[in-house]
């Protein structure tokens, strides 16, 4: 098979781990005979510096030209004081609506060989198995307005939460088809108690259940669900919100695994292509030491073997290589503990190839930092 992938690396650790995600998908198309082609754009900060806008116009142009696109991650400290316009992260918000990116899925699942790395005790995370769908395009991220202003002689600040209905609607719709294929539940989650738009955000789910009558529908206030997610989140399936609460919510999951670094995710539209990064951001704190965990982005490419080409035995390998390389012992600085194999990025990630092509995953490995 013939595929063109957009490839935007953005800043920070977004290079160093789209750099492993992009090897090992060589290492894919090697074993299995596809040829990926990789054509690379620029997005986020350093897009800023060489054209002066976060999100070129030819940068929208690869994406809207290929099969599929990988992003890594965007901002840094070098442009946190930019006007709100000329902010990396502007760049992000713009790919999702101009690829119409309405649903994010944030899978979180158990690593046995992990469970050590979690500060969650190990019977809490045991088994977990979950997706979090996040409503992408819509929210405080995206309504208007959302600026700076004066209020009885007082500086003030604004930001709107605004959804249409059908927004709601077919993000929800896309969490019940999903849990149709897993444990048949899907848990809302909004903070109907005070929000006007999380009433509305409830009856749409109750109306699109009326379609899914093997779906079990629960509702669940979001100060309640960051706290059942540590205290009991087994009971999750799929778990569907808006904009902001996923955003948190996803990062909070995060710890099950062990870390930010684990987390991978696919953004869907009506009509593709689909966008597949890592659900952590450009860690700027790490950034050149050749220390972050590249698993996210391996796991994100494997996300778009699956849901954009079909690829079902290949996303397997990447998904089966990447566990096997955990249960050899190697880690990445976040996610090592007494006694493991210290590895770098790039050492993880020619772990996961060996795996990958099956020549062995016995590296002579130096620890960066054991
Ligand atoms: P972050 O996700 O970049 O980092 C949070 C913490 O997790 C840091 O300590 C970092 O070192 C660690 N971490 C994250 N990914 C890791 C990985 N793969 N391996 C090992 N450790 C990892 O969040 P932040 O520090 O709040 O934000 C930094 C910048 O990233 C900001 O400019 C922010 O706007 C941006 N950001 C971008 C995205 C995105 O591009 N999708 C998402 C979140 C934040």
């Amino acid at each position: 098979m013939r595929k063109q992938i957009a490839v935007l690396p953005g800043d920070g650790i977004g290079q160093e781990v789209v750099k492993g995600a992009v090897e090992i998908l060589r290492a894919i198309g090697e074993r299995f005979d596809h040829q990926f082609r990789f054509t690379y754009g620029e997005i986020g900060g350093i897009a800023l510096d060489s054209t002066g806008t976060p999100l070129p116009d030819d940068t929208i142009e690869l994406c809207k030209a290929s099969d599929a696109v990988l992003l890594g991650a965007v901002g840094g400290p070098k442009w946190d004081h930019n006007p709100p316009h000329l902010r990396p992260e502007q760049g992000l918000l713009k790919i999702r609506k101009e690829l119409g990116l309405y649903a994010n899925l944030r899978p979180t699942s158990y690593y046995a060989s992990l469970a050590d790395s979690s500060p969650l005790r190990r019977d809490v995370i045991e088994e977990v198995d979950m997706v979090i769908v996040r409503e992408l395009t819509g929210g405080l991220y995206f309504g208007k307005p959302s600026e700076r202003t004066y209020s009885n002689g007082e500086e003030a600040a604004v930001d709107t939460l605004y959804y249409e209905r059908a927004e709601m609607k077919r993000v929800i719709q896309q969490a019940f088809e999903l849990a149709q294929k897993r444990r048949q539940k899907v848990t809302s989650v909004d903070k109907a108690n005070v929000l006007e738009s999380s009433r509305m955000w409830r009856e749409v789910a109750e109306d699109v259940a009326k379609n899914f009558p093997n779906v079990t529908l629960e509702h669940m206030l979001v100060d309640n669900a960051a706290m059942q997610l540590i205290k009991n989140p087994k009971q999750f399936d799929v778990v569907v919100t808006e904009n902001m609460f996923g955003d948190i919510l996803s990062d909070e999951a995060s710890v099950l695994t062990g870390s930010l670094g684990m987390l991978p995710s696919a953004s869907l539209s009506e009509q593709g292509p689909y966008l597949f990064e890592p659900i952590h951001g450009s860690a700027p704190d790490i950034k050149g030491l050749n220390l972050a965990n590249p698993i996210a982005m391996i796991l994100s490419a494997a996300m778009m073997l699956r849901i954009s080409f079909g690829m079902t035995e290949e996303a397997d390998a990447v998904e089966c290589a990447v566990q096997q390389v955990l249960e050899n012992g190697y880690r990445t600085k976040d996610i090592y503990s007494f006694g493991k194999n210290a590895v770098t990025t790039d050492e993880m990630v020619e772990a996961i190839k060996a795996e990958i092509l099956d020549n062995g995953t016995i590296l002579h490995i130096m620890g960066a930092y054991a």
